[in-house]
Order: structure tokens, then C-alpha cells, then sequence
């Protein structure tokens, strides 16, 4: 049977050589499987109803895949292979039938499983813009051309493949754990980061939001999307939160820093609005700290940014904790409510770690109660957490609200938690925060339904 063979010799010497010296410095090849990467085939095969899905990093003679849906492959010959074709073309390739593809006509995967008839791909590609890899889906099916938003979703979710492959590279660099740990020592005895770190964090445009899908725990639908912010330090990686906003909110930078944010969630709803006109666009829900709370003129700051910015109060929520609220409850009452008079949705953030004094929990305002990731956590240790889980499902229904349980990792707590009656959650169990192109992806899912975790990794013919 004939292979078809690309010559290597399309590529540069010198550029194959900078080219295999940026992925060697990723260190991605014969690496175990990780579940970033691992949801990001399940998304493709889900949004493009893909037989295979293929995540994989070309080195000088092989293929190594890190991430497979459909195939169980790990690694295939370079020269047979379609990353052969991504390299040369450098860029997309989209096949939709082999058959009338004079290239490929005769070509055969070296898989197991599929006949392929149609095939799509997108570069996977370092920072400096060399391209390490490649996202492919194959279809036993010859596929109408793809249209040019879907090819953009299949570059976008290969671009999230090259971020967190980005972030490897950072951590890598920084010698691994041992840079982690310095990190957190210098956050925690204060000598990292400083106020003027923020500042010019502020001015150089290093933040970024992460957005965590919210659904509905009977049938896994995106109801709605929890806004977390990100430092994308140059030389640190991405900072998770609580390793800067306790400075920020000392230093009062968090207003500022808030401000973007809030910016940036509204910015984005409008992009996804505009992405699927025909659907509503699901709730955006920021979190406020003690801070921006107690400012003077929230309402009317969180009113202009609605009108400036076009979005509806309909579409944007604010999670605040119980510990912000405590200060001043007088004065905690009336915010909440011209925040309500505007249509905002309230949403008290980590239930039952604060001083809820119930008495002041039902005079506030809220629309949703939201169950700290602890209490989930310890759910199945035995009845009294359990106990503690059920008592709080119920004071919301009692009081009216609805209930968002954090930080689900495992199907048993979705299960227990479903049972207790609980409509909503997150958690990795369902999806990481995701960078804000992969939830356009995971938005054009049907029904915004996704992916179940349980489900076999085969995609049935
Ligand atoms: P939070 O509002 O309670 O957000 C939930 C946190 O739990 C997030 O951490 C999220 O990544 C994490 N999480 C979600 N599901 C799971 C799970 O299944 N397992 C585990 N282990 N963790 C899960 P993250 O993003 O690090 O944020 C931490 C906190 O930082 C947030 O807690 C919030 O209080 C604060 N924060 C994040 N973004 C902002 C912001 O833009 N402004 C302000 N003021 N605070 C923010
Ligand atoms: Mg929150
Ligand atoms: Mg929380």
C-alpha cells in the first residue's frame, strides 16, 4: 500500500533544529497523560462529532500523542503521518474527503481502528511561533468543507493545547516545584509580589480572566460562567489568585484591578453574544471583594459599566462572601439592594466559612447560595458533612434561592449532591477554568451539554 512521504527537506535544516530545540524545552514528549490535555480531545470530539481526535508533538522521527480520543495511540511514525503535512503547509490543513485529495487518496493511517474519510487540523504552536504539533479530528466520514467559524474553533482549542504547553515550559524553566514553592514562600513571608508589581502588572496588561463553566448537575448544561482572574506573569507563569489579591485588596489596587475585570467579563459576554446571536448568553458572574464592596457608588459604577459596555443587568452576576457583608450590615443591606434594583444576580460565595448569622442571611438579597468546596469535599466522609450539606440545599429552598455547589471533583459528590436536590454546581469534575476562547467552544457544544466524564472514551461509530 502506498505511504505518502513528505519530504523533510520542505522544512530548513536550521528551522527544523529551533523547531525541535522549542519543544524539547516544553518537555512534553514521553510524558504521562494529563487531564488538561485529555479535555481538550474530549471538547474537539464533542464539537466537531469526531470519530478520532488526536493531540500530538512531532520530534524528528515520531509522533509522540499526548492526548487521544477514539484511538488508542501513543505514538506514530513522522513520515506517515499527517503532522507531516501541518509542517509543511504550516498551517491548517482541512481534508474534507481523502478520496478526492490527490495527496492522500492512497494514504492510510498507521491506526487501528478508523478508516479515515475526512480530516481537519490545526497547528499546535510555540510561543515564538514554531509549530511543535498539531490537533487533528478524523471523521469515517467525508465531511462538507468546514466553515470558516468552525476552523476558527478548531485553531482556538489547538491554541489552548499551546498555552498550557506554554505553561509547562514556564514551569520548567523555573525548575519545577522548586520555583512553585519559592513562589509561595516569597507570597507568603510578603516579599513577593509588591504593590509596584501589581501596579505595573496593571499597566503592562498581565491579567487575564479564566472563566469556570456553571451547570446544571442533571444534565450537565452550561447555565452559567464563574469569572476568575489570572496573572500571566513573563517569567512566573500564570499566578492563581490567592497569591495576589490580598496585596491587591491592602493596597487598594484591587479597585483598579476590579475594575478590569469586570470590564473584561462584560467585554466578553458581548464577544460570546455576538459568537451565537441566536442563543442567550449564559450569566457571567464576577467576584467582589470586601473592598470594591464597601465603595462608594457600586451601584452606580456597576450601572454605568452595564451601559457603556451594552451588556444586560440580566447577564452579569457578583458573588461576594459572608466575611464582606459583616463589617457594616446596615449599610450591606442597602448596596445589595440597589445592586438588585439594577437586575445584577447576587450570589453569596462560599457559604458556611463565614459568620453566617442566619437572622441577617434572610434579610440580604441574594438570588443564589453557593456550598464551599469544602463541605463538598468532606461529603462523603460520613453523615454529620453530609448532614451539613443538606441542612444548607434546604435553608436556600426554604429561603428561595437557588444553590451552586463548589468544587465537585468526583462523580460520588455529584451523584450525593444531586440526590440532596442540589440544581447546579462546579467543579473539575465538569471543566477547569478555561480560557475564554474554549468556552466559545464549549458554548457551540449542542445543548451546551458537557462532555460526561463517565462516558467511555470511544466515540461510537
Ligand atoms: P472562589 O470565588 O470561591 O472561586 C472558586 C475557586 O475554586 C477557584 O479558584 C476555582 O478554580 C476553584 N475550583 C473550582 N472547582 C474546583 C474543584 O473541583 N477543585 C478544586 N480544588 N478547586 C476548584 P481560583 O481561581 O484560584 O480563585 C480563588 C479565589 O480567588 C476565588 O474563590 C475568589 O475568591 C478569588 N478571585 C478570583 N478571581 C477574582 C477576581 O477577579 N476578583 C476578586 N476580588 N477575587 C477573585
Ligand atoms: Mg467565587
Ligand atoms: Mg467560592
Amino acid at each position: 500500500m502506498a505511504q505518502v512521504e513528505f519530504a523533510i527537506s520542505k522544512v530548513e535544516r536550521q528551522e527544523e533544529d529551533a523547531r525541535l530545540e522549542a519543544l524539547a524545552s516544553t518537555g512534553i514528549l514521553d510524558t504521562a497523560p494529563e487531564a488538561s490535555f485529555d479535555a481538550i480531545t474530549r471538547l474537539a470530539a464533542e464539537y466537531f462529532k469526531a470519530d478520532t481526535v488526536l493531540l500530538g508533538f512531532a520530534d524528528e522521527s515520531r509522533v509522540w500523542i499526548k492526548s487521544h480520543w477514539g484511538e488508542p495511540v501513543r505514538e506514530l511514525p513522522r513520515r506517515q503521518s499527517i503532522f507531516e503535512r501541518v509542517l509543511a503547509e504550516g498551517g491548517s490543513v482541512v481534508v474534507p474527503d481523502i478520496n478526492d485529495d490527490p495527496e492522500f487518496r492512497e494514504w492510510r493511517l498507521p491506526l487501528r481502528r478508523i478508516e479515515a474519510r475526512s480530516f481537519a487540523s490545526a497547528p499546535v504552536r510555540s510561543s515564538d511561533g514554531k509549530i511543535l504539533g498539531a490537533l487533528i479530528i478524523f471523521s469515517c466520514q467525508p465531511r462538507r468543507p468546514m466553515a470558516v467559524t468552525e476552523l476558527h474553533m478548531l485553531e482556538s482549542i489547538a491554541d489552548f493545547a499551546a498555552s498550557q504547553l506554554e505553561l509547562r515550559r514556564l514551569r520548567k524553566n523555573f525548575n519545577g516545584h522548586r520555583v512553585r514553592h519559592e513562589r509561595r514562600d516569597e507570597v507568603v513571608t510578603g516579599i513577593w509580589p509588591r504593590k509596584s508589581d501589581l501596579r505595573q502588572a496593571l499597566e503592562k496588561k498581565q491579567f487575564v480572566m479564566y472563566y469556570q463553566p456553571e451547570v446544571e448537575l442533571a444534565t450537565r448544561r452550561i447555565v452559567g460562567l464563574e469569572a476568575l482572574i489570572r496573572w500571566a506573569h513573563p517569567d512566573r507563569g500564570l499566578i492563581p489568585p490567592m497569591d495576589f489579591i490580598p496585596l491587591a485588596e491592602e493596597s487598594g489596587l484591587i479597585l483598579p484591578i476590579g475594575d478590569w475585570g469586570m470590564s473584561e467579563a462584560c467585554q466578553q459576554i458581548q464577544q460570546w453574544r455576538a459568537e451565537d446571536p441566536d442563543q442567550p448568553a449564559p450569566r457571567v458572574c464576577v467576584n467582589l471583594s470586601a473592598r470594591q464592596f464597601a465603595r462608594q457608588g457600586l451601584a452606580d459604577h456597576v450601572e454605568a459599566l452595564l451601559r457603556r459596555s451594552g451588556v444586560s443587568s440580566q447577564q452579569l452576576g457578583l458573588e461576594m462572601t459572608e466575611s464582606s457583608l459583616i463589617a457594616d450590615p446596615g449599610m450591606a443591606l442597602e448596596v445589595l439592594s440597589s445592586l438588585r434594583r439594577l437586575g445584577v444576580s447576587l450570589l453569596m460565595d462560599d457559604f458556611g466559612t463565614g459568620y453566617s448569622s442566619l437572622n441577617q442571611l434572610h434579610t440580604l438579597p441574594f438570588d443564589v447560595l453557593k456550598i464551599d468546596r469544602s463541605f463538598v469535599m468532606r461529603m462523603t466522609e460520613g453523615e454529620q458533612p453530609l448532614q451539613i450539606v443538606r441542612t444548607i440545599v434546604e435553608l436556600a429552598r426554604v429561603m428561595g434561592m437557588d444553590v451552586v455547589a463548589e468544587g465537585i471533583e468526583t462523580q460520588e459528590q455529584h451523584g450525593l449532591l444531586r440526590q440532596l436536590g442540589c440544581r447546579f454546581g462546579q467543579g473539575f469534575l465538569f471543566s477547569r477554568p478555561v480560557a475564554a476562547s474554549v468556552v466559545s467552544a464549549m458554548l457551540h457544544l449542542p445543548g451546551r451539554i458537557l462532555p460526561d466524564p463517565a462516558a467511555p472514551r470511544t466515540v461510537p461509530n
